[in-house]
């Protein structure tokens, strides 16, 4: 059996052709063309008035905490379950991160215990989308009304998914993509800030580029900034992949259903929900839980998986567990039951825009075999 890996991306003909113009010109850098284009496609495609393409998600959070002027003694309600990025960039905004557990069908934080976890020090809410459902945002949304806090959405996983028919992304005063390889569509490495927002956006392309003063001498600077910029090759890999964004999230559905029908009948194992009263599915990854009756925990499985040569991810590690904030004195003797639970039993099986239909029944047999 050949190895099945985690993820494969894949292209057209429309990555080289842009490449190639991208060499033939010498516009290589950040200054190049295809940035402009990219940031003006990308955006609308989402529906916001202005993007500002960085060198990555991560990045793009970095600059989205920046543009809202979050500083020392704010703070910042993020799920527990996330990848790190979000609590990097608000740690490093000098604020405090403020955690909330996930909800056990959707994975994504549990809006209904947003509220309490509110104080007059509140000033943002990062709304991360995970794995392929959004957050339940209109709850979200009325808080952040209620209590005049700003709305980041972290939207890297969901390039075109919908909540009740809105582009993900559309949400927040400012909200992010990535492009990495395994995301919808890709430039390598990459992300972009969006918003409606004309000063967030300022904002941002200044941030981008090491506070740079549009108006004022160059070399001479006022605040702190990052090189962030994304590169005109990127953002050609960028336009190109986007011709072909609907084909892609039709593909990531496909993947997800015939995962669901082939692993339907395995018990003891909690599938991704399909549909929820304000989105479906769009299987950014494929993600697995474990129940507990389980005898087997999810590194087990992986490394039995491993040893056919395919392809996993463990799910991610719970913020407040996290050796580096543990060491920071940071979210000492707090318990977010659900999100550990996921990160003990949690792992995605390969869902990349380039598995065949075969591999997935293949993948589907031997994970049938090894949980019996
Ligand atoms: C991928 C991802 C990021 C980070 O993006 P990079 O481009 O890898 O820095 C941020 N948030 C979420 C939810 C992601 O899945």
């Amino acid at each position: 059996m050949k190895p099945v890996p985690v993820n494969t991306p894949i292209f057209s003909h429309r990555e080289k052709e842009l490449l190639d113009q991208c060499i033939d010109t010498g516009w290589i850098s950040s200054e190049g063309p295809f940035i402009k284009e990219f940031e003006e496609k990308f955006s609308g495609y989402i529906g916001r008035k202005f993007g500002v393409a960085c060198a990555n998600g991560s990045g793009a959070l970095d600059i989205a905490v920046a543009a809202l002027k979050l500083k020392e003694g704010d703070e910042v309600i993020i799920p527990a379950f996330t990848i790190i990025s979000p609590a990097f960039s608000v740690i490093r905004a000098g604020a405090k991160p403020v955690l909330v557990d996930s909800d056990p069908i959707t994975w994504n934080m549990d809006v209904n215990q947003v509220e309490s976890k509110i104080t007059s020090r509140t000033k943002a809410i990062i709304a991360v989308h995970i794995y392929g459902l959004p957050v339940d945002m209109d709850p979200l949304l009325d808080l952040c009304r209620k209590h005049n806090l700003f709305l980041i959405e972290d939207a890297a996983e969901m390039h075109g998914q919908t909540y009740k028919n809105k582009k993900c992304g559309s949400f927040g005063d400012i909200s992010i993509f990535s492009f990495y390889p395994n995301k919808h569509i890709t430039t390598g490495e990459g992300g972009m800030v969006v918003t409606d927002n004309e000063e967030l956006a300022q904002r941002s392309r200044k941030l981008r580029n090491l506070s740079f003063e549009p108006d004022k001498p160059r070399y001479v600077h006022y605040e702190f900034g990052w090189n962030y910029r994304m590169t005109n090759m990127q953002a050609a890999l960028g336009l190109a992949q986007l011709e072909y964004i609907e084909q892609h999230i039709t593909r990531k559905r496909e993947i997800g259903k015939l995962y669901n029908s082939e692993l339907k009948n395995i018990s003891g194992i909690q599938l991704p929900k399909e549909i929820t009263d304000y989105a479906e599915n769009i299987y950014w990854v494929y993600g697995i839980v474990l129940k507990e009756s389980r005898i087997k925990n999810a590194a087990q499985i992986m490394k039995m998986l491993s040893e056919k040569k395919i392809g996993t991810r463990s799910f991610f590690y719970p913020m407040h567990l996290q050796p580096v904030f543990v060491k920071m004195g940071l979210f000492k003797d707090e318990k977010y039951p659900v999100a550990e639970n996921l990160a003990e039993n949690g792992f995605y099986i390969p869902s990349g825009l380039g598995i065949t239909n075969d591999q997935i029944k293949e993948v589907s047999q031997t994970l049938m075999r090894i949980l019996g």
